[in-house]
């Protein structure tokens, strides 16, 4: 397996080494071996032998026990539920639409531009009309 190591060398500390995904709070949970190496939880679900595919240290414990890499987690995106409107939980990810954090924030960025815009519009069309109904009781 030497090309796989050799892959792994040149990828990105946020990246699980085996499926190359980023790693996320939801489903692709980084999973810290005793080595000192992480995977994200489900290829480590997938391994068979139990060993580290790096190092070929097996393992015992059962991955859905093993701690979280906290570190690699606060460093990659986390996953965004678009119908919570907030971090998805494992149910949203099972039922509702999810996408990354960061995708989530620059698709927002758009409309709230937009909706700015047309504010500005209709507040300059207001100013100009002539004297609104609601004006009468004030003015004569
Ligand atoms: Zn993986
Ligand atoms: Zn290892
Ligand atoms: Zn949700």
């Amino acid at each position: 397996m030497i090309c796989v190591v050799s892959v792994v060398l040149v990828s990105s500390q946020m990246e699980c080494s085996v499926c190359f995904e980023q790693f996320d709070s939801v489903v692709r949970r980084p999973k810290m071996l005793a080595c000192g190496h992480s995977f994200c939880l489900p290829c480590l679900q997938r391994l068979t032998p139990k060993r580290c595919p790096l190092d070929n240290k097996p393992f015992q414990t059962p991955p859905t026990e093993m701690v979280d890499n906290f570190s690699l987690l606060h460093a990659s995106n986390n996953v965004w539920c678009r119908q919570c409107k907030k971090d998805a939980t494992l149910a949203c990810v099972d039922e509702h639409p999810v996408c990354s954090r960061k995708r989530a924030r620059d698709e927002e960025a758009v409309p709230l531009l937009e909706s700015l815009q047309r504010a500005g519009a209709a507040l300059g069309k207001f100013a100009s009309s002539q004297t609104p109904e609601w004006a009468h009781d004030f003015g004569e």
